[in-house]
């Protein structure tokens, strides 16, 4: 299965690309999550990204479709992959195109993920995960049974992303709307754009897409 999931920032891509990840044995390759590795660690990628996440824009093309063409070589993704981020940009599709073409590896799907912005500046302002082992949780939407307390290994350290300010939000809803919106016609025009309601409850979007990448892989 070789998948892209699109959609604006704060629309479920991340939480979703891990339930596939678990149901269908395909790796989920998250730009956002990459970047943010880099910015930890103080690489030279990280460096020059930092600040421009923060702000809410895209990084570079050229440095995202260089860390892209490399983890696509590695073996855990001869099985497949779900894209969670990237492409963002027509370039960043065009190079993907040419990459999948040179190793004979055909995009199976390309679904969109359809959120209004209203709900996404509540959905991302509110997001928090645990230090320890990722999970996802949200202040209102999702928070963690016991107050201050993973639900699911029990660590009581979170962390909030530095781009999640509502200040922030809105320069990554411009981004999206700008930069990333154009990829939809470019996928339909290649016959894989499929859609699925974001606004839906987490696990109806899950059962959406399953159904969906269900009845292609027959
Ligand atoms: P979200 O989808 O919630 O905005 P991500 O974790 O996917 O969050 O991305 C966070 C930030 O990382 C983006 O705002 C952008 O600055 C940077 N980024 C991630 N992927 C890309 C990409 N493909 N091209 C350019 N910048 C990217
Ligand atoms: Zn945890």
């Amino acid at each position: 299965m070789r998948l892209i999931l699109l959609g604006p920032p704060g629309a479920g891509k991340g939480t979703q690309a891990k339930r596939l990840e678990e149901r269908y044995g395909v790796v989920q390759i998250a730009t956002g999550d990459m970047l943010r590795s880099e910015v930890k660690s103080g690489s030279a990628i990280g460096r020059e990204a930092k600040a421009i996440m923060e702000r809410g824009e895209l990084v570079p093309d050229s440095i995202l479709i260089g860390m892209l063409s490399a983890r696509v070589k590695a073996p855990d993704v001869a099985r497949g992959f779900i894209l969670d981020g990237f492409p963002r940009t027509v370039p960043q599709a065009q190079a993907l195109d040419g990459m999948l073409a040179d190793q004979a590896l055909p995009l199976d799907q390309v679904i969109e993920l359809k959120v209004d912005d209203a709900a996404l500046v509540d959905r991302i302002a509110g997001r928090l995960t645990c230090a320890k082992c990722g999970e996802g949780f949200h202040d209102r939407f999702k928070a963690p049974k016991v107050a201050g307390v993973c639900d699911v290994c029990g660590s009581t350290d979170f962390v909030r992303r530095a781009d999640d300010r509502a200040e922030t939000v809105a320069a990554r809803l411009d981004a999206y709307h700008r930069q990333t919106a154009p990829l939809l016609p470019h996928y339909a025009a290649q016959g894989k754009l499929q859609q699925v309601d974001g606004m839906a409850e987490m696990d109806e979007v899950t059962r959406q897409l399953a159904a969906l990448l269900d009845r292609k892989a027959v």
